[in-house]
């Protein structure tokens, strides 16, 4: 059926753009830790709280919408910071209008800021830079207009692209001005929607309520959401029951861009599912269960993901055209020699571009922006987090490990090609902790330590990590229990 095909197949139809009316834009706050991103949509949020009949924003429903001038409006999302931003990007809701990239005058430009930057980017978004907590003692925006620069973020001061404005989100100095930078460049955007049409929305968060049922926040993108109406979502359906909006006011109808809470779900939908109003419950029912069903055959089959392994096929079919990478490594030092070498392998069929690169361990972040932008993940000399490693085998994105640098570059040029072997792939069997080191006088020093999960061989190959990146490699010389040779060692056991 037309609604099976895709839930992201949003696009505007031609009676969707005669119709369209302006709409508020949707506004996503990201820096680093303490650089006040809840400070400043706290600020907001308490500057709208209008005493009176309406009431202010009582609740926290992953999004509100604040008046700024004569009936201009701004939604923020609620859950600052980017992994939220990319998690929902990785599922195909893209929401975001323009991201606000928020900098302490009294720090600088820091790995999260990068990040935030990198990941607006990857994703297509306006920026528009805040420089706050310039009442502090020690604040020096210049220097922070000096670090964008340096990050290719050229301010308009410095004859950019990129607006920005000093603020402090304690005392309020220069927030208005910066809404109405935001409302500038949601001019500049275009931003519209039709309203006069079924709703479609995109689920913010969700819950289950022990009385009243299924219970998700919804930004409606497009169209009116009415009460009644029925409704399909991801792979689920209902009837709007109830609706709720931020200032927990039971509502009967909602428009783009506002976020309203929904009841009537028959069961519970998942943050980035697409939410879309059909004739009548029976359809819902019919399409949500067509739509389970078509799940179970799709988890079963294939992935179609970016992977060195298949690259080949997907270049020589023109599907792919740009190899997108995520790198992380151990120092600077390296991250800079390997875009350089990586960057340089671009080909006439495909160019290649790390969208992201950093210092650290890969972590849960960089695999949904992998996710998010169909890109691989490459850490050299650094280990993923746990999390990291789980979410990219649940996501299936390849994460490729290297301890030499030329093996990078070397890789990706044989998988451009064709001609990856595809038999040095690296198994794990396991990881141990190391609990304590003790000498002893034939042998040298043991580790003591605690078997995490999955087996260690007594031949196996090993790595020893230090705070995720990689300290040593080699071989296993001994392993004892006690005083035992042994040839493995389990979970949740301890050897030396
Ligand atoms: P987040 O981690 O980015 O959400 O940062 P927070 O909003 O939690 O802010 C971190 C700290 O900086 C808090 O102690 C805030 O009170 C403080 N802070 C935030 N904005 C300002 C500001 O404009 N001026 C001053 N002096 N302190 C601020």
């Amino acid at each position: 059926t037309e609604y099976a095909a895709d839930k992201t197949s949003q696009k505007d139809t031609e009676e969707d753009i005669i119709n369209a009316v302006k709409r508020a834009p949707v506004v996503t706050i990201m820096g680093h830790v303490d650089h006040g991103k809840t400070s400043l949509l706290d600020f907001i949020r308490n500057e709208n709280v209008v005493a009176g009949e309406s009431g202010g924003i009582t609740q926290h429903i992953g999004a509100y919408e604040v008046e700024i001038n004569n009936g201009k409006n701004i939604t923020f999302l609620d859950t600052p910071g980017h992994a939220a931003f990319t998690a929902m990007r990785a599922r195909g809701a893209q929401i975001t209008d323009i991201v606000i990239v928020i900098i302490a005058a009294d720090d600088d430009v820091m790995p999260q800021t990068r990040e935030a930057i990198d990941h607006s980017k990857a994703a297509n978004v306006a920026i528009v830079i805040a420089i706050n907590k310039i009442d502090t003692p020690n604040a020096n925006p210049e220097n922070i207009k000096k670090s964008l620069s340096e990050q290719n973020i050229l301010v308009e001061e410095w004859g950019g692209k990129y607006q920005c404005q000093e603020i402090s989100a304690k005392s309020g100095k220069g927030i208005d001005e910066l809404m109405e930078k935001i409302l500038l460049e949601a001019e500049v955007l275009e931003l519209k929607a039709n309203r006069k049409t079924e709703a479609q929305g995109v689920v913010l968060e969700s819950r289950l309520d022990k009385g009243l049922g299924a219970i998700a926040t919804v930004l409606i993108r497009k169209g009116t959401l009415t009460k009644g109406s029925a409704f399909l979502c991801g792979n689920q359906y209902g009837k709007v029951r109830a609706m709720f909006d931020d200032r927990g006011k039971s509502v009967a109808e909602s428009v783009s861009t506002s976020t309203v809470e929904i009841l009537g779900f028959q069961n519970i939908p998942e943050a980035g599912d697409s939410l879309q109003v059909v004739e009548n419950a029976v359809r819902a029912r019919e399409i949500g269960e067509f739509r389970q069903q078509e799940l179970k055959e799709k988890e079963m089959s294939q992935s179609t993901r970016v992977s060195l392994d298949d690259l080949y096929a997907q270049m020589e079919s023109g599907v792919l055209k740009e190899l997108r990478l995520v790198l992380k490594a151990d120092a600077q030092g390296s991250v800079e020699v390997l875009v350089d070498a990586l960057e340089k392998r671009s080909t006439e069929k495909v160019s290649v571009k790390v969208i992201h690169s950093g210092v650290g361990a890969v972590n849960e972040s960089d695999v949904l922006l992998a996710s998010a932008s169909d890109a691989i993940v490459v850490g050299f000399n650094v280990r993923p987090e746990r999390t990291a490693q789980n979410l990219a085998e649940h996501d299936q994105v390849d994460l490729r490990l290297y301890t030499v640098i030329y093996e990078v570059g070397d890789e990706i040029k044989q998988a451009m090609v064709g001609l990856l072997d595809p038999t040095f792939r690296e198994k794990e069997l396991g990881r141990v902790e190391v609990r304590d080191t003790f000498r002893v006088p034939k042998f040298g020093v043991i580790a003591g330590s605690y078997v995490q999960d999955g087996t260690v061989l007594r031949n196996a190959q090993v790595r020893l990590l230090r705070d995720n990146v990689v300290i040593y490699e080699g071989e296993l010389d001994s392993l004892r229990r006690f005083k035992e040779d042994v040839n493995e060692v389990k979970e949740g056991y301890e050897c030396g």
